[in-house]
C-alpha cells in the first residue's frame, strides 16, 4: 500500500491508478464496519483507495474533535491487510491551508436531525467530500448505511454538482448483540456499553410496530418502551430515504432513525425498510 499525506503526492499516485477505482472514506480508528466498505471495494473495483481524516470541519467547538479515536498505524496495517492500493492519509494543513474558505451547503436536507442537532456538520462532511473527491477522482464511492443521513445528503451533492461518481452502499456492521460498530463505541462505559444495544431493539420495534399496521405515533411509543433507562432520546422517527421528511406510513424507500446518548456518547442507527 502507498500512501500520500499532501495533495501533491496524492495526485501523483491516484492519476496513474487502474481503472475502475472504488474510494472508501473514513475517519480512522477503523473496524469491521469500515473494513466491509473496503471488502467490497476490493471485490467490485479494479484499484481501491482510502483515506483516514479526522475533519475538523464537521465538528462544532465542543464535540469530540480533540478526543476523537485516533489509531494511524493499526489503521494502516487494517487497509494495507485488507487491499487498499493507495491511502490518502492528510494533515488538517494539507486539506485546509490558512486561506481556505469554500463550503458545499446542500439546504434542508442537512438541517434535520443530525444536522438540527449538529448545526453546520454536515457543511463539513459535504465539504471535505468534495475535496476528496477531487483529489481522488474514484470511478466508486463505497458509503456505509450505518450513517443513513450523510449517505442521502451526499447523493444529493453528487447529483446536484453531477460529480462523476456513482454511490454504493455497503450494510450496516453490527456486534453480537445488535449494537452498530462505531469509532465511538469506543468511549462507553462497561454499563452504557450493555445499555447501547438498546437503540437497534427500538428501531426494530418501531419498524416491526408499522408492518404490523399501527400507528406512527404507536409505533415510536413502542420503540420508546425498548430503550435502556440509561439512553437519552435525541429523536426516534421514520423518515422518506431520500428527502429525510418524516413520513406517517411506511412508504419504501423508508429508514427508521434514531439518535441516543448513553453518557456523553451520541449513538446513531436506522433501518432500512424496503
Ligand atoms: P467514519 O469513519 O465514522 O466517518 O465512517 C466512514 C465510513 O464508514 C462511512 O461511510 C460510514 O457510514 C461507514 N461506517 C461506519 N460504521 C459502519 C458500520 N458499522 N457498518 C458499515 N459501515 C460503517
Amino acid at each position: 500500500m502507498q500512501v500520500a499525506s499532501t495533495i501533491s503526492q496524492a495526485h501523483a499516485l491516484f492519476d496513474v491508478l487502474p481503472r475502475p477505482l472504488g474510494f472508501v472514506p473514513t475517519m480512522g480508528a477503523l473496524h469491521e464496519g469500515h473494513l466491509a466498505l473496503v471488502r467490497r471495494a476490493r471485490a467490485e473495483s479494479v484499484a481501491v483507495a482510502a483515506s483516514v481524516f479526522v475533519n475538523p470541519l464537521q465538528f462544532a467547538p465542543g464535540e469530540d474533535l480533540a478526543r476523537y479515536p485516533r489509531d494511524a498505524e493499526g489503521d494502516r496495517a487494517k487497509l494495507a491487510q485488507a487491499g487498499v492500493d493507495v491511502l490518502f492519509a492528510p494533515s488538517p494543513a494539507a486539506m485546509y491551508p490558512p486561506d481556505f474558505s469554500t463550503s458545499v451547503d446542500t439546504g434542508a436536507i442537512a438541517d434535520v436531525f443530525e444536522g438540527a442537532i449538529r448545526p453546520g456538520h454536515f457543511r463539513g462532511v459535504t465539504t471535505v467530500v468534495c475535496k476528496l473527491l477531487n483529489v481522488v477522482r474514484p470511478d466508486v464511492l463505497y458509503l456505509g448505511q450505518k450513517d443513513a443521513q450523510q449517505t442521502a445528503i451526499l447523493r444529493r451533492m453528487i447529483r446536484d454538482l453531477e460529480i462523476p461518481t456513482s454511490i454504493t452502499v455497503v450494510p450496516t456492521e453490527r456486534e453480537s448483540d445488535g449494537l452498530a460498530m462505531s469509532s465511538r463505541n469506543a468511549y462507553l462505559s462497561p454499563e452504557e456499553r450493555e445499555a447501547a444495544p438498546s437503540l437497534h431493539h427500538a428501531l426494530q420495534a418501531v419498524r416491526l410496530a408499522m408492518a404490523s399496521g399501527r400507528s406512527k405515533s404507536d409505533a415510536i411509543a413502542a420503540g420508546r418502551t425498548r430503550l435502556h433507562p440509561l439512553a437519552q432520546l435525541d429523536y426516534l422517527d421514520v423518515v422518506d430515504a431520500n428527502s429525510f421528511n418524516p413520513i406517517d406510513t411506511i412508504s419504501p424507500p423508508a429508514f427508521v432513525i434514531g439518535a441516543a446518548r448513553f453518557g456523553t456518547t451520541r449513538l446513531l442507527d436506522n433501518l432500512w425498510i424496503e
